[in-house]
């Protein structure tokens, strides 16, 4: 699906370290960093170094890699909450924004309206910072 378009795509460029991103998790295949809007604290995204559309994309051999740092941060974000959504929307309709394929695992606190509806917050530095410090 889709032809490989690595040029101007954010998550290629805070792969290359273009662009900033607060990095929790970092592997040959792979790479994990907070989201930037996060839907609850400690949002977090794990994407392949690849540049791919999404999962049906990604070649076969590489899909251990993936699943072993999604478990790797799920493992991180346990020290945040043990309740988590692991996540992947995959084309527009289903609302994926970034065409560069990347598990979201979202933390869930009590009430928190993960997916409801509201503006979300850009996260600031200094959360993020402490954010890098609870991860671990
Ligand atoms: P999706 O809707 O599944 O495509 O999710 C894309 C996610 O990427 C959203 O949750 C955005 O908040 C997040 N995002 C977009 N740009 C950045 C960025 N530069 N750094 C971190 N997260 C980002
Ligand atoms: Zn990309």
């Amino acid at each position: 699906m889709g032809v490989p378009n690595e040029q101007g795509c954010i998550f290629c460029s805070i792969v290359r370290k273009d662009s900033p991103a607060a990095l929790v998790h970092e592997d040959q295949e792979t790479l994990a960093f907070l989201d930037l809007f996060p839907l609850t604290r400690g949002h977090l995204l794990v994407v392949p170094r690849r540049h791919v559309d999404r999962l049906t994309d990604l070649p076969e051999g590489e899909y251990p890699g993936l699943l072993r740092a999604v478990s790797a941060v799920c493992r991180k974000v346990e020290r945040l909450s043990t309740h988590y959504n692991v996540s992947m929307n995959q084309g527009a309709l289903a609302g994926q924004i970034v065409f560069h394929l990347h598990v979201h695992v979202i933390p869930r606190y009590e009430g928190d309206n993960a997916f409801g509806r509201r503006p979300r917050e850009r996260l600031s530095e200094t959360e993020a910072a402490a954010l890098l410090k609870e991860l671990g």
